[in-house]
């Protein structure tokens, strides 16, 4: 479903119809923790111009992110009776440029985790094949895309959350450069490996709303005063003066033969237009550290940043003898186990005695691998890879046959280290599934990344998300 402004007098019917939408499929995809009021929304938009790019538009934001008046849950037990008590800086922005935003979306607990398994509300089901996961943590703002409920939705990217499940719906995904959008008003998971980004079904719309979305907010001090560029009026598919940096690390490790042949025809018919198309491969050894460095890194900055929801600060509070018991025991209900294991490791290597030989060594190590990704962006303008070996797993199937290589499942987190711009982009189908590709590129040149972007749109002609699913 396309981008596509209403008419003041057609916008409650085109809202209620997104909100029915919504309701209906909610048996099959379980993608929506809260549904939002759209009245007053919907009278809001009387003082909007009806020119204004989301004019109109049913949106929905991932959980974690807040809207004044409306319960932010992020997916955790903890947060389940927290209401908002001001919009964050997209929130803000989406609706002056008039979207109305329908439902709070479904993610992993916190975004920890990539399959939307670990959701208070329970798994989220993808709409291509409900006996598979939608992918994570950003599960639910993808499939309500997917399946055609709303053209636009928020989601968060702190290691892949946003681009490995646009692969597995078959939509677009994007995470711009690390501080092109605010974060203000975001509950946080881990601080320097954070992005709100945000799913489409065409490459035009995703260029529209960046220009929406993106800009310095003076409370989030690590957004940039960088300008925002035009880039829906610069969008060009012309591919003649572009470099292009296949990732031999995680292609040479898919061996699902159709995945592999998707890519490569695709790769052909790029050369074809005009692109150069070069193999490169980043250190093994620091490719290998992808995983272990994210998850020190990750869960030591989340470790911090939550250690306000003790049920006293924030969070729903359980009885006990002392604060420290309140605490103790508002931890233990509130938060899944999957959680608070993460909170054990962050802990753990935070410990002073651990933190030089842990934390600090991770925070190097993070460098050396931005260095290393440094060195080929400055060769080339993006890179590319496939941004899953595999289709969406079925529930439950924990390892699959060729699912199995770390690099290949973890890679997309060098964008998250480097904070360096990256889109998910459909390519084809496998077994009925959607894949998709995945292409980095230098910090703020999210310009290349559409405009190749929606050469591969032209190639393929995946674009609106006309096809029919399942649910
Ligand atoms: N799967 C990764 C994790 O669990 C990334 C999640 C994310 O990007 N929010 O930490």
């Amino acid at each position: 479903m396309d981008f596509e402004r209403a008419r003041k007098e057609d916008v409650n019917a085109r809202i209620h119809v997104a909100l029915e939408k919504a309701k209906a499929k909610q048996a099959d995809l379980n993608a929506v923790v809260s549904f939002v009021d759209v009245e007053s929304q919907i009278e809001g938009l009387k003082d909007i111009d009806e020119n204004q790019p989301f004019y109109g538009m049913p949106i929905v934001l991932k959980d974690n992110v807040n809207m004044k008046g409306v319960r932010t849950t992020a997916s955790s037990r903890i947060l389940n009776n927290y209401v908002s008590i001001y919009d964050a800086h997209i929130t803000t922005k989406l609706k002056e440029a008039g979207a109305v935003v329908i439902a709070k979306a479904s993610m992993d607990e916190l975004g920890m985790g990539g399959t939307n398994e670990n959701a208070y509300t329970g798994p989220v089901c993808n709409p291509w094949d409900t006996s598979r996961i939608s992918g994570g943590s950003s599960g639910g703002s993808a499939v309500l895309v997917s399946s055609g409920v709303v053209p636009f939705a928020i989601g968060t990217d702190t290691g892949d959350s946003i681009r490995k499940p646009a692969a597995f719906n078959g939509i677009i995904g994007m995470k711009p450069t690390y501080g092109r959008i605010s974060r203000y008003g975001v509950i946080p998971y881990a601080s320097s490996l954070d992005h709100v980004g945000y799913f489409t079904t065409s490459i035009k719309d995703a260029a529209v709303a960046l220009e929406v979305l993106a800009g310095r907010d003076d409370r989030d001090m690590t957004s940039s005063y960088k300008e925002v560029e035009n880039y829906a009026e610069q969008l060009n598919s012309d591919l003649h003066d572009k470099k292009i940096a296949i990732l031999d690390n995680v292609q040479n490790a898919i061996t699902n033969e159709e995945i592999k042949d998707n890519f490569n025809s695709l790769m052909a018919k790029l050369e074809a237009r005009g692109a150069t198309i070069e193999h490169v491969s980043l250190d093994d050894k620091l490719m290998h550290a992808l995983l272990p460095v994210y998850y020190i890194i990750a869960n030591a900055e989340a470790t911090a940043n939550h250690s306000n929801l003790d049920g006293i600060r924030f969070g729903e509070r359980e009885d006990g003898e002392s604060v420290e018991d309140v605490m103790i025991n508002s931890r233990t209900k509130g938060l899944s186990s999957n959680v608070r294991k993460r909170f054990v490791i962050g802990s753990y290597s935070l410990f002073a005695a651990n933190q030089e030989k842990i934390f600090r060594k991770a925070q190097k190590v993070r460098r050396l691998i931005v260095e290393e990704l440094k060195r080929v962006l400055d060769q080339y303008d993006v890179v590319i890879a496939d941004a899953s070996a595999t289709i969406a797993p079925k529930f439950k199937e924990k390892v699959q046959a060729g699912n199995d290589d770390i690099v290949t499942e973890n890679y997309m987190v060098l964008g998250n280290f480097s904070g360096y711009p990256s889109i998910t982009v459909p390519t084809g189908f496998v077994e009925g599934m959607p894949i998709g590709i995945n292409m980095t590129a230098k910090p703020f040149e999210e310009q290349t990344l559409f405009n190749i972007g929606l050469a591969i749109e032209e190639e393929t002609g995946l674009k609106g998300n006309d096809v029919e699913v399942d649910a």
